[in-house]
């Protein structure tokens, strides 16, 4: 699917009003997005100028989770949740290039992603895509062709990157992910990404673009985001910064929290086993 501004001729899409994944996608650099989109995406970059490199900042560090699963921990099946448009580098070619038997199975609730994944992923027999949604954990957990593509007796990595301020507390989305982990056995793992809020006025900026454009895109305390990982016990370096998270390579010459830019203070990422 190209750029366009002419009206959507596949009735599937709205594309008077931006959706998350297409203005992600925007943000990235990439073609699958429309005017209003663009227009969401121009809202982030008003109010963070950086809002690209933040997204590509997420983007890198779902690979280097994404490595460390599948290289140290020998993990060789992903679900990944609120996958987004599987362009970029993402998950299935993080895992795919230490494991080419690595199974990924991605689920969005934009149909865009399964529209633009079937034939991306045509030729990739290890890797399907969904759509489902996470507000129905259980619905997820039922589905045939996850059912078929996962085995659900040997350890699974949840992935739940980047989703997490799409949705209000009040909706308490750590109740989905704990349906989610509770069908998976020890040894799997959550692999979370999320906005924080540590009092700086770049971050209150990057939520306030998100309620402008999509209606949401909370930002949360460092100890709210921990409560995401259901108790589960965090592999080092625990909760970190993006820029400041090496997984593979805790002890490696991480950056200060001051030497930072504030854009690189936006987003924490966290990796949690199910022992
Ligand atoms: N995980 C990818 C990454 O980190 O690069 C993409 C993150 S993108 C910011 C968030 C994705 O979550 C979008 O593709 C959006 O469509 C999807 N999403 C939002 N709400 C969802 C829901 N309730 N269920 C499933 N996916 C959802």
């Amino acid at each position: 699917m190209a750029t366009s501004d002419a009206p959507d001729p596949n009735p599937e899409f709205d594309t008077s009003q931006p959706t998350i994944a297409r203005v992600y996608d925007a943000l990235l650099g990439g073609k699958d997005n429309f005017a209003a989109d663009r227009e969401g995406a121009a809202l982030y970059l008003k109010y963070v100028p950086d809002a690209g490199r933040c997204a590509i900042e997420n983007r890198e560090a779902l690979v280097k989770g994404v490595h460390y699963l599948a290289r140290r921990a020998g993990i060789d099946q992903f679900l990944d949740i609120g996958s987004g448009l599987p362009t970029q580098k993402n998950t299935h070619e993080a895992a795919q290039e230490i494991n080419p038997n690595a199974k990924v199975a991605y689920v969005d609730n934009d149909p865009i992603v399964l529209a633009h994944g079937r034939a991306l992923l045509a030729t990739n027999n290890s890797t399907i895509v969904v759509t489902s949604d996470l507000r129905r954990p259980q619905e997820i957990l039922d589905n045939e062709e996850i059912k078929n593509h996962l085995d659900f007796s040997r350890p699974i990595a949840l992935m739940i990157v980047g989703i997490h301020m799409h949705f209000h507390d009040d909706e308490k989305p750590d109740e989905w992910v704990r349906t989610l982990m509770d069908a998976l056995v020890p040894g799997s793992y959550l692999f979370i990404t999320d906005f924080v809020d540590t009092g700086e006025p770049l971050q209150k900026g990057m939520e306030r673009a998100g309620l402008e454009s999509l209606g949401n895109g909370w930002i949360r305390t460092p100890e709210r985001i921990e409560q995401h990982f259901l108790g589960m016990p965090l592999v080092p370096p625990g909760l970190d910064f993006l820029a400041r998270w090496f997984p593979e390579d805790p002890d490696a010459d991480i950056p200060a929290v001051e030497d930072l830019q504030p854009y690189q203070r936006i987003l924490m990422a966290g990796l949690a086993k199910k022992v």
